[in-house]
């Protein structure tokens, strides 16, 4: 073979290569282009499992609601006409006069500025009609909206609303009269506007929805007690709607526990507790056996419902955490830690170690009264108000030698009992996870036991108790943010119905002219603006004294 023959032939197999790698390039790209439109059609089947699973809970929601109706119904036949549905649209300002007087969405409707005459006469009678109302005239718009130098408006009529709310625990109508005026110079209509409302066509004010929220979850008062007692008092209201009013207030107080959570995980430290959660699902027979995560510090609580107690659900939400995780050393708090570091509760193994004195008498008191001594201490420095760096060296010269001592005891212990007997599991329990359940000595952010957390459940479990489970997994949701700024706002002493109306009222219908972000709508926010408007009432008159 000659040079050029080579030459030729490798020339003849670089060109081959190049094709084959063309080809090979070529299939590549239609390889990528098949895939991105597999992951294109995988995030849409995706979406449509999401949306889906929506459906699921809002169709199980109704399915409880229906079945809870059809029950009552059975029990005691209709008495009374059909309610109508309680989120009523109310177009805001109605264009035309012809909405004014019967016909129009509102329960009852007068004319002519008289006051509204007796319900049940021709319109349809509202669910309070023989409460007692309280009237509220809205305030005449300034000047017509329209016109660009605002045009002098003249009062042609007056459309009257009644809404069901609540004074101080008691229900009462409210008649709302807004002016109905014409402007004298571009003759188009002006209404006067509504009070705040929770949401739009509202026949419930703030005061009735925070009323309902907080029988439910403070007062715990389950809903079929809740609508006899509001019957009681002549609010006859089905139980739909009182579930749809509680679903309403979570999706209104949803950003609220939203930004609790975000709080939470600015901290250092989070308590990290779990619960059996029983949730009625719609098509089966026995009580779903959800759980409920209870995150807290300091007032700050957060509720978490989950169908399923997989380690997976809980590393999602505290991914990216990287403070200190108080909890009980459970397998599945270990593998969801992530980035956290793990504190484990000392009241667990001291109850332990209590039991197994049924069979290791000497020993068991012998284990246990380390952590006695160690309990003591922190009873004491928080009785004398110990905390920060002074808490960090107390624990540090007098629970430290307990901690080694307690140490060497164990080791000691450990191999001189039985695998079977009840005290060597607690023995080797608490010696697997000694760094955990000592961590608090080196941080004094740590407590020695997570009973903050397990405080933070008897509200749960009260709520439980009283009202056996929640409807549906959608339900559990709600209920776990409810129940979460509710527990938040009793943590922080503040009035908690009162506050609830606060916060509706500012996130419902009027959020634009209040215009606050979230974190000025929570009960510490609350807190801080009572203290503000005391001190400003205070401060104002001392301003004028001087
Ligand atoms: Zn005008």
């Amino acid at each position: 073979m000659t040079l050029d023959e080579a030459i030729a032939q490798i020339q003849r197999e670089r060109a081959e290569a190049q094709r084959a790698l063309a080809q090979i390039e070529a299939q590549n790209a239609a390889l990528t282009a098949a895939l991105a439109e597999r992951q294109a059609e995988l995030a849409a089947h995706r979406r449509l499992s999401n949306q889906l699973q929506r459906q699921v809970g809002q169709l199980s929601v109704q399915v409880a609601e229906l079945t809870a109706m059809l029950r009552r119904f059975m029990k005691d036949p209709p008495a009374r006409p059909a309610e109508p549905p309680d989120d009523d649209p109310e177009p805001p300002d109605p264009p035309a006069p012809a909405a004014l007087g019967g016909g129009g969405p509102e329960p009852q409707s007068g004319k002519n500025g008289r006051k509204p005459k007796a319900p049940g006469r021709g319109g349809r009678r509202g669910p309070g009609a023989t409460l007692d109302a309280e009237v509220v005239d809205a305030p005449t718009p300034p000047q017509c909206p329209h016109c660009p130098d605002g045009g002098r408006l003249l009062a042609r009529d007056t459309e009257v609303t009644v809404k069901l709310t609540a004074v101080r625990g008691f229900i009462r109508r409210k008649i709302i009269r807004r002016p109905v005026c014409v402007c004298a110079r571009c003759n188009q209509r002006v209404n006067a506007e509504m009070p705040p409302l929770p949401w739009a066509g509202s026949q419930f004010t703030p005061e009735f929805v925070a009323l309902v929220v907080y029988m439910k979850f403070v007062l715990m008062v389950p809903l079929d007690r809740m609508q006899k007692a509001l019957a009681a008092q002549g609010a006859d209201l089905p139980l739909s709607t009182l579930v749809y009013i509680i679903a309403r207030a979570a999706e209104l107080l949803g950003p609220i526990d939203g930004e609790h959570w975000r709080q939470l995980k600015a901290g250092p430290t989070i308590h990290v507790d779990a619960t059996g959660f029983p949730v009625q699902v719609a098509g089966f027979h026995r009580l779903w056996h959800g759980f409920l995560d209870v995150f807290c510090r300091d007032h700050l609580h957060v509720y978490q419902y989950s169908a399923t107690k997989h380690a997976d659900g809980l590393a999602e939400k505290l991914a990216g955490y990287a403070g200190t995780i108080v909890c009980d050393a459970e397998a599945r708090n270990g593998a969801a830690l992530g980035a956290a570091v793990e504190a484990n509760c000392n009241a667990h193994p001291r109850r332990k170690f209590k039991d197994a004195a049924a069979t290791q008498p000497v020993l068991a008191q012998e284990g246990k009264s380390f952590i006695d001594r160690m309990f003591a201490i922190e009873a004491d420095a928080r009785r004398a108000g110990v905390r920060g760096e002074a808490l960090r060296a107390l624990r540090k010269s007098q629970t430290r030698p307990i901690a080694d001592a307690f140490r060497a005891w164990l080791l000691r212990v450990e191999p001189a009992l039985v695998p079977s007997d009840p005290l060597r599991k607690q023995v080797s329990y608490y010696l697997k996870h000694f760094d955990g359940l000592t961590r608090f000595i080196d941080d004094p952010d740590i407590p020695i036991d997570n009973n903050l957390s397990e405080r933070g459940f008897q509200m749960h479990a009260r709520l439980r108790h009283n009202a056996m489970f929640a409807g549906s997994h959608e339900g559990a949701h709600r209920w776990a943010v409810l129940l979460g700024v509710c527990t938040t706002a009793k943590r922080l002493g503040v009035d908690v119905l009162a506050y609830l109306t606060w916060a509706i009222e500012r996130r419902g219908t009027h959020r634009g002219r209040f215009n606050l972000p979230v974190r000025e709508t929570t009960p510490a926010a609350y807190r801080g603006a009572v203290a503000a408007a005391g001190r400003g009432v205070g401060a104002g008159e001392g301003h004028k004294a001087g």
